[in-house]
């Protein structure tokens, strides 16, 4: 009797010794993880979606994982990395476990729902937590195996293997980036801390605006407004979400765009008057005139042979204002031969418009010079070779003239009146929120200047 008792309390004392050792080891690591500077701008609680596996929450540590899981106690964390072509019984052995336990651990591992496909896909560099078993304490693994799950394999009370997976917590962070382009809007970006896909997204959505090839300078500047989805025990960014806010200052003039859903719940941007960030190239750049000549083969009116008419015909009286057709940049203005006074217009990349004919050019078209779709750009005329007053309009797609009554490009609807009060309201929660991030960030900075400071001070 006496000697059960005796043997009680010695399992109790040494159950007290190794919970001080964990809380000892435990301090060291939450010491090492606080000098981090946190960057986070505003964290907003994530609402866990209806998860279907009933998968619980992983925990930083192994140490937090053993409290929370109950398993026998460990000691002694330590780390490494699954490497090229090994298994994780290789890498158990690499790190000394016994051959008794490495089985005991594969195996717990394949009785997990789809246990064999996550042993023979675990991926190279994958991070492996570890503490090995000894007389008092547990062997306990911990596998960040995907994106957002862990495995942990521990041992009971009984010395048990079990395996179970855990979902990695995450959090939302709503991040503003500001930059200024140097020499390449790519790279300045890239370093300004955009994600590539965000980046891109951003390429993409003011595409119909700006071409990218020709209109950015060094000195430019962008800002971009998107929430980020956070591994929090990682703090590494494994997801972003749509872009909220985008603009960019070219050379003093700026574009700006808001997300808002669409009535099919798609994030589509406008301005802050509500046009869509889709711009078409009009098909007819000129009010109350008649379609004179179509695109295709025709007789020509002067030449008498059939040739091919690359562009659309447009008669109207002289003097009569002719329309930039879409938002773009003047890349010609001025004489050009048979076409008589001519203006060509470079809308993207891609796309180009041209004008001829012309009787005179409105005073504000200089090579060179943006100009936004509707702006009048000069007048009906019958200059060059030219039977009588008429706008001969091309349209060009990577320098080829192509039928303008087919182009297909894709014309974004703008915010409908019903809707727009809607949209106002959406929008001035965006520059809220964006007022809140710019002080937050001004705040982060001086901290980390402080935070910086003192270290000198130390140091001196
Ligand atoms: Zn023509």
């Amino acid at each position: 009797m006496k000697k059960v008792f005796k043997n009680i309390l010695l399992g109790h004392f040494l159950l007290v010794i190794c919970s001080f050792i964990i809380l000892l080891l435990s301090f060291d690591i939450n010491d090492a993880n606080s000098t981090q500077i946190n960057n986070n701008t505003n964290n907003i609680p994530v609402k866990r979606p209806l998860n279907l596996f009933n998968l619980e929450e992983s925990a930083d540590t192994i140490f937090n994982l053993v409290q929370k899981i109950g398993a026998k106690p460990v000691a002694n964390i330590k780390k490494t990395r699954l490497k090229k072509n090994e298994n994780l019984s290789a890498a158990l052995k690499r790190i000394n476990y016994e051959n008794y336990h490495i089985n005991k651990i594969i195996n717990s591992i394949r009785k997990l729902n789809k246990g064999h496909k996550i042993l023979s896909s675990l991926p190279v560099g994958m991070m492996i937590h570890y503490s090995k078993p000894s007389s008092i304490t547990g062997a306990a693994l911990k596998l960040n195996y995907t994106k957002t799950k862990d495995i942990f394999v521990w041992q009971d009370i009984n010395d048990t293997y079990n395996s179970q997976v855990f979902l990695r917590p995450t959090r939302m962070e709503e991040t503003l980036i500001k930059g200024v382009i140097k020499s390449n809007l790519y790279i300045s970006a890239l370093k300004s801390g955009m994600p590539e896909n965000t980046l891109l997204e951003m390429i993409s959505l003011l595409g119909f605006s700006i071409d990218f090839q020709r209109e950015i300078r060094s000195g430019d500047s962008f800002e971009v407004l998107f929430t980020k989805k956070i591994d929090a025990l990682s703090d590494l960014v494994t997801e972003t979400e749509p872009i909220k806010y985008v603009s960019m200052n070219l050379s003093g003039k700026k574009l700006i765009f808001f997300n808002y859903k669409d009535k099919f719940g798609l994030p589509q941007y406008y301005d802050e008057n509500g046009k869509s960030s889709k711009r078409t190239i009009m098909k007819t750049p000129i009010n109350g005139a008649r379609l004179s000549s179509r695109y295709g083969n025709r007789k020509h009116p002067i030449l008498g042979y059939t040739k091919m008419h690359r562009g659309l015909d447009f008669a109207a009286p002289s003097g009569t204002p002719i329309f930039a057709a879409g938002d773009g940049v003047i890349e010609k203005a001025g004489w050009n031969g048979s076409y008589g006074k001519y203006i060509r217009i470079r809308h993207t990349g891609t796309y180009k418009t041209a004008y001829a004919h012309l009787s005179g050019f409105n005073k504000n078209v200089r090579v060179g010079k943006r100009i936004l779709q509707g702006k009048i750009i000069g007048y009906v005329g019958s200059t060059g070779r030219s039977t009588g007053p008429h706008l001969h309009y091309e349209v060009i797609k990577n320098n080829i003239q192509v039928n303008p009554m087919k182009i297909k490009l894709p014309a974004g609807k703008n915010i409908s009146k019903a809707d727009f009060n809607n949209y106002k309201n959406h929008i001035e929660k965006i520059i809220n929120l964006k007022i809140v991030l710019e002080k937050s960030n001004r705040n982060n900075k001086i901290a980390i200047n402080n935070h910086n400071m003192s270290k000198k001070l130390i140091l001196n």
